[in-house]
Parts: C-alpha cells; sequence; structure tokens
C-alpha cells in the first residue's frame, strides 16, 4: 500500500508453531482454541510476517526477517516449521536483491525476528543484507547479549552477534526517525528493548505492532503472551495505543497475523480487526 513518499508492503516468512498455553497467558484454553485450534502437541500456527518499505529513493527497507537458514532439524521439529524460509523469495518477487536492502529493522532479537539477519555460508556466519544497516534497539541488544534462564530459549546469538564485528549495527534508544516519516519506538513488555514501526505521512499512519500485540486475538486487554517478561507494560502499551490506533484510524499489520493490513475499531470497550482490501 502508497503512504506519502513510500509503497509498504507486508508478507509472511513462514509459518511456525508455539505452544498455546504460552501464546494466551493467564486465558483458558477454553477461550483461546475457539479462535486459534491448537495442534496435537497443543502448538498454535502463526505466521512470521515481515515488511518491505521502499521510497523509490534508494532506500528499501526490510522489517524483521523470520526464522532464517540456521535452525536445526530439532529446532524446526519444535517450532513446526516445515518450509523454507520465504523472505529473500518475497522480496525477489518485489524485485529486491539482498544486497539493495539499506536497512533492516529488527523488532526485537527473538529467531523468529531476526533468524534471517545472517546465514552461515561454510563456516562462517554473514549478513545476509550485506549493504544494510541493522536497526534495533540497544537495550535490546544487551539483554539478547546476556540472555538469562528464562530469556535463552528465544535467542540466538548468531543471529545479531555476527552484525557487531561486521560493522552493520546501528543501535538506537528509544524514538528514532530512520527517514522522513519512518519512526522506531520502543514499547516494553514483550521484551524491555521491543520496537515498534510507524510510518506517517500527513494524517495516515500505518503502525507494526511487535509483539506487544503478535495478533488480532490479542486485541482484549488480559490477552497478553506468557511469553512476556513484562506483562503489566504490555497491557500498560495496550491501554495507551489501541485508542490512538482505533481514533487516528492507523493501518495496523501484526507481527504474528496473516499479512494482512487492517483498522483496529472498538465498540463497547471490545477491540476489534477489521482487514483492509488493498489490492
Ligand atoms: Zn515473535
Amino acid at each position: 500500500m502508497r503512504i506519502g513518499r513510500y509503497e509498504v508492503d507486508i508478507f509472511s516468512d513462514g509459518i511456525f508453531r508455539l505452544d498455546g498455553g504460552s501464546m494466551f497467558g493467564i486465558v483458558p484454553k477454553v477461550l483461546w482454541e475457539r479462535v486459534k485450534p491448537a495442534d496435537e502437541r497443543n502448538r498454535v500456527a502463526m505466521d512470521m510476517s515481515c515488511l518491505l518499505i521502499r521510497d523509490g529513493a534508494g532506500h528499501a527497507v526490510v522489517v524483521e526477517t523470520g526464522a532464517g537458514t540456521k535452525l536445526t532439524a530439532k529446532q524446526r521439529d519444535i517450532f513446526g516449521i516445515d518450509q523454507p524460509p520465504a523472505l529473500l523469495d518475497e522480496l525477489g518477487r518485489r524485485g529486491v536483491r539482498p544486497d539493495e536492502v539499506t536497512l533492516v529493522v529488527n523488532t526485537h532479537l527473538h529467531f523468529d525476528h531476526a533468524g534471517g539477519n545472517t546465514y552461515r555460508d561454510g563456516e562462517r556466519l554473514v549478513a545476509t543484507f550485506p549493504r544494510a544497516a541493522y536497526v534495533f534497539q540497544r537495550l535490546e541488544w544487551q539483554d539478547a547479549l546476556t540472555a538469562n534462564e528464562r530469556t535463552r530459549g528465544s535467542y540466538f546469538d548468531d543471529d545479531y552477534h555476527p552484525l557487531e564485528s561486521a560493522g552493520r549495527l546501528e543501535l538506537v534508544e528509544g524514538d528514532a526517525e530512520l527517514l522522513p516519516g519512518l519512526w522506531v519506538e520502543r514499547v516494553s513488555g514483550h521484551t524491555r528493548g521491543t520496537q515498534t514501526v510507524r510510518v506517517t505521512a500527513g494524517a495516515d499512519t500505518v503502525f507494526f505492532t511487535s509483539d506487544f500485540l503478535p495478533d488480532r486475538h490479542h486485541l482484549p486487554l488480559p490477552w497478553i503472551p506468557a511469553f512476556d517478561l513484562y506483562p503489566l507494560e504490555t497491557l500498560d502499551a495496550k491501554r495507551s495505543l489501541l485508542p490512538r490506533a482505533a481514533e487516528e484510524k492507523w493501518t495496523v499489520a501484526f507481527t504474528h497475523d496473516v499479512p494482512r493490513f487492517g483498522r483496529v475499531t472498538v465498540a463497547d470497550g471490545r477491540y476489534r480487526f477489521e482487514e483492509i482490501d488493498t489490492g
């Protein structure tokens, strides 16, 4: 879709699966399985959505890089990833080669968002997008490098650490305007250093949620994943961002929903997502 100087595309890197109980936190299974059926291993299937933002002046921004190619067969089995990553094919279909990408934004450094940042070339780990600056929050970088017993299962060093020696890191703190009208904004909750992506032109806004709001099923305020390290901060973020999204008619896209743009509406205190046809 078009917004101001930018063309914004959304596509999926593929499907992965996580434990449904962890995904829906305190919500009883009898409620969540109505909207998201679990498989025989109690997992729910979700897309790993990515954005491509182009301005026609040579900037090509990729937001999220999916799960990448470095996972072991055991990890692919655990996470239910049974297809190769679609990221580079999806970019190619839109006429973008890896060396034409100028910025890569990870909302945070979990493997399902940053896995495609690097790939293995023989013994070496190399940046998938050799000319891009990789943008994430300094806090996220620090927390990923010092993962603990609780967080270790989601952070895989090879996804981001090699970018430092390759000189490709661009660490930001808090809110930052990467290109005119293209903002990353820190939202604590899922992790301390998670950031959302917002493109604004005039009265129009496109908003990419990050995992504080992974899909339309997490619109009800208490539906917060057990994965979130700071669930009450997620709640605060939902309380402040959802009314704005509805009131200002933002075009919203989620990290783990089917890759579609839509509008958040509110009626009787209940938020809903309505897809919009972007052709
Ligand atoms: Zn995620």
